[in-house]
């Protein structure tokens, strides 16, 4: 698929599953038998790891479609790095989404403020320049909009491996936001 196929599919994907209307393909014993010998998934989505966000649901993949890593507040660190730089160099996934969403308890809590403890506050500590660089009056939806913004940037230039796709055109990477009642993704 050409990106621009990857980013119809993932479109029609949420559609359906924001209708109820999943289509249950790919998630039976075929398909985890064609998949033994390796993985080819169309798109990488770095997603919170909320249990109300599901990604594979959300864009109505089965098995083997799509390369998911899940972190609080849907951060750029370096194991989330790490991870999508595998899928990038050596399955060749052209598309990156950077899944944020509504009403979202990582960035809810890092905009409190206060001691959460040394690991919180270490993963935390990745949402802040969203909180800097927003305004007094945004809430926490939009904190959480530019939180998926800035880890977009912070691929290219945390990550020379990501970095040199992007620049060749193998690769795009998109900042979006899911809403939790209706299922819909924004691609910001
Ligand atoms: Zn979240």
């Amino acid at each position: 698929m050409s990106i621009s196929e990857i980013l119809s599919r993932l479109k029609n994907g949420n559609q359906k599953f924001a209708h109820d209307k999943l289509s249950g393909h790919n998630k039976n014993s075929m398909r985890r038998k064609e998949l033994v010998d390796g993985q080819n998934p169309f798109a990488i989505v770095l997603s919170c790891a909320d249990s109300r966000v599901v990604p594979e649901l959300i864009f109505d993949t089965g098995i083997g479609e799509l390369f998911v890593i899940r972190v609080a507040g849907n951060v750029a660190n370096t194991s989330t790095i790490a991870s999508i730089e595998y899928a990038v160099a050596h399955l060749g996934t052209k598309v990156i989404v950077v899944l944020s969403h509504q009403n979202c308890g990582a960035v809810t809590a890092a905009v409190k403020g206060g001691d959460n403890d040394y690991n919180l506050n270490h993963l935390l500590a990745h949402i802040t320049p969203a909180i800097c660089s927003s305004g007094d009056n945004a809430t926490v939806d939009d904190i959480s909009k530019k939180n998926a913004k800035l880890t977009v940037l912070n691929l290219t230039t945390r990550s020379s491996i990501i970095a040199a796709a992007v620049i060749s055109g193998k690769l795009e990477i998109l900042p979006a936001y899911y809403y939790l009642e209706s299922g819909l993704v924004d691609f910001l």
